[in-house]
């Protein structure tokens, strides 16, 4: 985290840190880094005690140009068109396409601690005559601009072509039309059937103003003037677009050149890969970010997000994995670490800062934060499968002290997101099954496991054991009695039950099952009863 705080301290004056996002479909978790970078450098400006304004923008007037998110029926009709005119494809209410998705992605900022100053929807920006100054400029500077594709991108465009996009006023498409003269008030355009591959236009042709609405920059002019409409001076952006001669070239040229201002300041990012497998979002197994955050509490995917440095890439795989937990264990690994305590393991550098930036609020007090007990993820995602488990009392017992009302709220996060990740990403060697039938798995125990077994059952039939306590007694006193590893035990009992070594808590696993049936279950497994519902 040193790079957010060296970039604070090599800036001065007020800093405005900006950021926007093109609505074009769901929006990946991955999408989710640049907003957490701008806020983590906003924090660290704020912490320098510069004056700073966080900005994010939604390019709604960029054309829509994904046929697979439309019904069948809107392909010929909508694709081409601004997406801030494309109706929403799933009717539960949003203006158009755009606020659908715009509106589901941006929803998730607030609950990751990211509380931009302003949002700003080019749509209503273009309408407000904002934009009409660098349409002016862009359109009687279009020898320089198409200079500048030339140069920066080997892009070159016919002599006559001009740096605005008309929608077009019989079709109301922008990504199918092409300006090619400027009278000083307006354009002349025509909107082409062959123009694009992915869109077709009507074949309209005529003058038009481009301003207030009617027409928009293309997208690197466009962004060169967010820059000047909004004085950004710090403006990350992903590594597809700080390519050498690509888009982020291409707008810093133009501001320098066409709008007379220098560029922010860059901050490349790389991006989040999601393993080799293909994530569907519609089996609950997405990997949307609105889908994500219902699963993965925000400090640990603000943590996800900010232990790389900008320029690694990150690998994160949810589905059938221990990715999630293990992002809970480094949350708690770091939280130890701040706090003093040993840790296991290398600490990233500045490990203090990451597990400050990770935290959900600015203002939260670090060291309580960081001394705070947190119940370990995989312990909790098995405790929360057994019914007869207090899970209040059980994280009480492991710390040995009456958990404070903070802890008692990361508690009721962890079990809700633990519930949340059996139900969706968690491997199935995570979830914890009681065999209907003796698992054939039985038939690796040990003879001294299988007396063992066999002796857990006649003292739970002489004992009755209710309580979990009550249970993780009589399998101690077995084991002591067999002169047996209380592990080589505890294995046999998860074998009998689950079909596999190890399980939760067993005393809980037991007291949350039938008494009848626990002793019958045992004694099977001990070989010592034929037939029967085992
Ligand atoms: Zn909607
Ligand atoms: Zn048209």
């Amino acid at each position: 985290m040193e790079w957010a705080d060296a970039l604070a301290a090599s800036l001065t004056g007020p800093q405005v840190v900006n950021d926007s996002k093109t609505p074009s479909g769901t929006v990946h978790v991955g999408s989710l880094r640049g907003p957490v970078i701008l806020d983590v450098i906003t924090r660290a400006l704020r912490a320098h005690d510069l004056e700073t304004t966080l900005l994010y923008g939604v390019d709604d007037m960029d054309p829509m140009d994904a046929q697979a998110l439309l019904t069948p029926d809107a392909v010929e009709s909508q694709m081409g068109r601004p997406l801030a005119h494309v109706p929403d494809q799933v009717g539960d209410g949003h203006a158009s396409y755009a606020r659908h998705h715009a509106q589901t992605f941006i929803d998730t900022f607030a609950g990751l601690g990211i509380h931009p100053d302003r949002y700003y929807w080019m749509s209503d920006i273009y309408a407000s005559g904002a934009v009409d100054p660098y349409i002016r400029t862009a359109l009687d500077r279009a020898d320089r601009v198409r200079e500048i594709y030339r140069r920066v991108a080997n892009v070159q465009h016919p002599s006559d072509w001009h740096p605005v996009q008309v929608v077009c006023e019989s079709c109301g498409k922008v990504g199918t039309t092409i300006v090619t003269e400027w009278d000083g008030e307006r354009v002349r355009y025509a909107c082409r059937a062959d123009l694009v591959t992915w869109a077709s236009g009507c074949g309209h042709e005529g003058w038009v103003s481009p301003f207030g609405g009617r027409a928009k920059l293309p997208w690197n002019l466009e962004w060169a003037a967010q820059w000047g409409l909004f004085g950004v001076t710090i403006e990350p952006s992903g590594k597809d677009l700080s390519t050498a001669g690509g888009s982020r070239d291409r707008s810093d040229a133009i501001a320098r050149e066409v709008f007379d201002r220098e560029p922010p300041l860059n901050v490349p990012y790389e991006f989040l890969n999601i393993g080799g497998r293909k994530m569907s979002t519609s089996k609950g197994r997405g990997a949307a970010a609105h889908e994500i955050v219902e699963v993965v509490p925000p400090e640990q995917l603000r943590l996800l997000f900010l232990r790389p440095r900008p320029n690694q890439a990150i690998e994160f795989d949810p589905a059938g994995t221990d990715a999630i937990p293990r992002l809970f264990d480094e949350f708690d690994r770091l939280a130890a670490a701040t706090a003093g305590r040993p840790v296991k393991g290398e600490l990233p550098g500045g490990f203090e800062a990451v597990f400050r930036y990770a935290l959900l609020s600015a203002e939260a007090d670090v060291a309580a934060e960081a001394a705070a007990f947190r119940p370990a993820f995989n312990h909790l995602a098995l405790l929360v499968q057994i019914p007869s488990v207090d899970l209040t009392v059980a994280a009480a017992a492991e710390k040995g002290a009456p958990l404070d009302v903070r802890e008692v709220g990361i508690l009721s996060e962890r079990a809700a997101a633990a519930r949340a990740w059996l139900a969706t990403y968690a491997p199935d060697s995570a979830i914890v099954r009681v065999r209907d039938e003796l698992p054939a798995e039985v038939a690796e125990l040990g003879e001294d496991q299988r007396l063992v077994l066999g002796a857990i059952a006649l003292a739970a039939e002489a004992g009755g054991p209710a309580s979990g306590d009550d249970w993780q007694q009589v399998i101690y006193d077995a084991a002591k009695a067999a002169a047996l590893p209380s592990g080589r035990v505890f294995a046999a009992i998860y074998v009998a039950l689950l079909g596999r070594p190890n399980g939760p808590r067993a005393g809980w696993l037991l007291a949350s099952l039938e008494p009848d049936r626990v002793v019958a279950r045992l004694r099977a497994a001990a070989g010592w009863s034929t037939g029967g519902a085992a």
